[in-house]
């Protein structure tokens, strides 16, 4: 089975780019496998105001930029593939990838999570015609309009506030009726004058024409149903770990994040964990690099005590 790496990294976020960095420049033979784009879910952002070192902010797609860069710099592959499995030969470990058997030495998963859908009527029908899961992308598309927030978390309330940016008016629907969003968001988001709430409540479906003309509500207490209209539907009730490849061979948590040590290992000699995917990550951009680092550190801490012929 050829050729063989003694690094695969599953998924290009800044996680899997900066375990790339260490590998490569640790004169590891690496490869990072990528079924969509490079980046993962942050070339979304349109600036990144928290990342160390960057008072004046970074952009997503700058960030991922330069670290893919760095990461070619060091001599780290790249292939555009997705990973649909993983299995242990010996020590080695087989990264099943479109079909594509390919052999490693160790491997560092880095595959982040997705959104969550509301699963409901109209949601796929209308998505990109109406429905988004992402405020910093589309908000723009609704300058002067009304939209609608699904959620209560810190993202949520994140987005509903970048929303005021450019929307007539923004209302938040909650399932319960406490935001699971704490502290400067909440508050911010409660003194805002464009923002307003609706509590107890989920959607139930989207509907329109050509685009999103409204939705219904149901309330969550009484099971009662009404419609409200509006322009835009906004949904961020949390993400999905992309673990499922994984699933029944690494130890994953109950939300099915991939369970690990302090040092990024999983249950399963020579595999590793950097990032969103990784039960306990913080899901901010620093931390997946610092899981990143880390990953590559133990990886290669871990390959020093395999024979040569692995
Ligand atoms: P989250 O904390 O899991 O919140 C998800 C929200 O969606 C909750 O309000 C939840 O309601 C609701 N929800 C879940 N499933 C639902 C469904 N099927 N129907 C309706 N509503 C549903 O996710 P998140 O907001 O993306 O945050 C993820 C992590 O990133 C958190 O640790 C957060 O603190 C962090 N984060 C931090 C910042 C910041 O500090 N600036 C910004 C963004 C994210 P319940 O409350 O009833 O469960």
């Amino acid at each position: 089975m050829q050729p063989r790496y003694d690094v695969i990294i599953v998924g290009g976020g800044p996680a899997g780019l900066s375990a790339a960095i260490y590998a490569g420049r640790a004169r590891f033979s690496t490869l990072v496998l990528e079924k969509g784009f490079f980046g993962g879910q942050v070339i979304t952002a349109t600036d990144i105001w928290n990342y160390p070192g960057f008072p004046e902010g970074i952009t997503g797609e700058e960030c991922v930029s330069r670290l893919e860069s760095q990461a070619r710099k060091y001599g780290a592959g790249m292939e555009n593939i997705e990973a649909l499995g993983i299995s242990k030969e010996g020590d080695a470990v087989i990264v099943k990838a479109d079909g594509r058997p390919l052999k490693s030495r160790a491997v560092i998963i880095a595959t982040g999570a997705s959104v969550r859908k509301l699963g409901v009527k109209g949601e796929d029908e209308f998505a990109g015609r109406g429905v988004s899961y992402c405020a910093t992308c589309d908000g723009a598309l609704f300058a002067g309009r009304d939209v609608l927030m699904m959620g209560g978390g810190d993202t949520a309330i994140d987005d509903a506030l970048f929303l005021t940016k450019y929307a007539r008016s923004v209302t938040v629907v909650h399932r319960r009726d406490e935001l699971r969003a704490t502290g400067l968001l909440r508050e911010k988001a409660f003194s805002s004058d464009k923002i307003s709430f609706i509590w107890n409540s989920v959607i139930a479906e989207i509907a329109g024409d050509k685009a999103v003309e409204g939705v219904v509500l149901r309330d969550t207490l009484t099971g009662e149903s009404r419609s409200l209209p509006t322009s835009g539907v906004f949904i961020s009730i949390g993400r999905v770990p992309s673990s499922g490849f994984v699933r029944g061979f690494l130890d994953l948590d109950d939300g099915g994040y991939i369970v690990t040590d302090m040092r990024m290992a999983t249950s399963v000699k020579g595999i590793f964990v950097a990032g969103d995917v990784r039960s306990g990550a913080w899901r901010q951009v620093a931390t997946a690099i610092g899981d990143g680092v880390a990953a590559a550190l133990s990886a290669g801490q871990y390959i020093g005590t395999l024979s040569p012929q692995t």
